[in-house]
């Protein structure tokens, strides 16, 4: 994949780089520690990754999302867990673009471009992931605020973030259920409480927390959009970029997985030559590639009808399908590969195996993805 102009691609080569550079050598170290890496966010600040697809006008890079999903493989490549910081800050700022008033985009998409402010999204609830009409938090009206009660659960980039793009129901009442939801831009505040972070088998480093609101209030001038109802619509339409950014993730994993393993099968000897020279070995590098190769693809036609404007939920879909089970296969084959050894926390196979799997879980469980893509399959392809 090529970016778009030579500016762009110059930024994908410079986080390259600096992924190799910056990130290879610790990456184990706060993985290890589950340590929140805050000198790598600084950089990341410098480097303009907070902006990233947040317009010029708005003080950002206003890269497309064709350059922006290869940065993400690049870093998602040494170590996925800081594209995760950046991913979900940028749907928030992508959904204030969209969606927001005049007031609500000027107020906020320049600190966002700067990351001086850091946004997390928070949907899932402890009784509702991928059935998120089924949220419990409410937001009802009084004066001039919306007063909040309920709670958020596996809300990353919570504790060291600032605000929270909140999906809350402004009439729990509402038949389709969707109508009644809203989403709030919600800073941190009283009654706003992070309960704490979650243990997590992989993906650490990144604060992933749980959320509690008891009357917790937000001026009404932080309703997105300034119309109640929108919320489900507004989140929908987020997390094709939200998508393709995991389908990246997951195809940068298995890239890296797959760099990792080919040296490792050159580098190890059994039956007295390299293992790669054995079939079975050859067997998994070629699906691997396959897979990295193939979800690469899907990953750059999501992103070209992305940036074209034009509805991409089937395309996103298959792009997070692809790239994150090409990830969740090839650090698995990976780990085959490296044999025993794979096994020893010495060595980086490990945290790619742990980090792949949240890919097929995360911005809709691959099997909700899957559903997605057939019912549009038939729509386009009516009989
Ligand atoms: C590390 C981590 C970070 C996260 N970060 C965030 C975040 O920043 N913000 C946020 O809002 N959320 C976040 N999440 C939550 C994540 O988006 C949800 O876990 C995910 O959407 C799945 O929801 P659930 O866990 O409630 O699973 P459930 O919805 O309970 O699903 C359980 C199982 O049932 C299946 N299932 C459910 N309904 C159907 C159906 N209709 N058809 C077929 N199968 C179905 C699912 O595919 C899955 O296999 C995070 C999760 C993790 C683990």
């Amino acid at each position: 994949m090529q970016a778009r102009n030579t500016d762009e691609q110059a930024f994908v080569d410079a986080v390259e780089v600096w992924a190799e550079k910056e990130l290879r050598p610790v990456a184990k170290k706060f993985d290890q520690a589950d340590e929140y890496p805050t000198a790598i966010v600084e950089q990341m600040k410098e480097m303009g990754l907070f902006g990233a697809t947040i317009s010029p006008e708005y003080g950002g890079l206003g890269l497309s999302a064709w350059t922006y999903s290869q940065i993400v493989i690049k870093v998602a490549s040494v170590w996925m867990a800081p594209s995760g910081i950046f991913n979900s800050h940028l749907i928030v700022a992508a959904a204030i673009e969209r969606h927001g008033t005049d007031e609500q985009k000027r107020h906020y998409l320049p600190r966002l471009a700067k990351g001086e402010l850091r946004a997390s999204i928070g949907l899932t609830e402890p009784n509702a992931g991928s059935d998120l009409q089924a949220i419990r938090t409410t937001a009802v009206r009084d004066g001039d605020d919306y007063v909040v009660n309920g709670g958020k659960m596996w809300i990353s980039n919570s504790l060291h973030g600032h605000l929270t793009l909140l999906l809350v129901k402004t009439d729990p009442h509402a038949q389709p259920r969707h109508k009644g939801m809203s989403l709030l831009i919600a800073e941190k505040g009283p009654g706003y409480t992070v309960v704490g972070k979650l243990k997590k088998m992989g993906y650490r480093s990144i604060d992933t927390c749980e959320l509690h609101f008891e009357n917790y209030r937000v001026h009404k001038s932080r309703l997105l959009g300034g119309e109640e109802g929108k919320g489900f619509v507004q989140t929908a339409s987020g997390l094709e970029l939200g998508r393709i950014n995991v389908g990246a993730r997951g195809a940068g994993i298995a890239e890296g997985a797959l760099k990792l393993a080919l040296r490792y099968a050159q580098e190890r000897e059994a039956f007295g030559k390299p293992i790669w020279q054995h079939q079975a070995v050859q067997l998994k590098l070629a699906d691997m590639v396959t897979l990295v190769e193939g979800a690469k693809r899907l990953i750059e036609q999501a992103s070209l009808k992305y940036d074209a404007g034009e509805r991409c939920d089937l395309e996103a879909a298959m792009a997070k399908l692809a790239g994150s089970e090409a990830g969740a296969e090839c650090s698995q084959q990976a780990m085959r590969i490296f044999g025993g050894y794979s096994y020893s926390v010495e060595y980086d196979i490990e945290r790619f195996y742990r980090d792949a799997m949240l890919l097929c879980i995360g911005e809709g469980t691959n099997e909700i993805l899957r559903t997605i893509i057939a019912k549009q399959l038939v729509e386009r392809f009516k009989i």
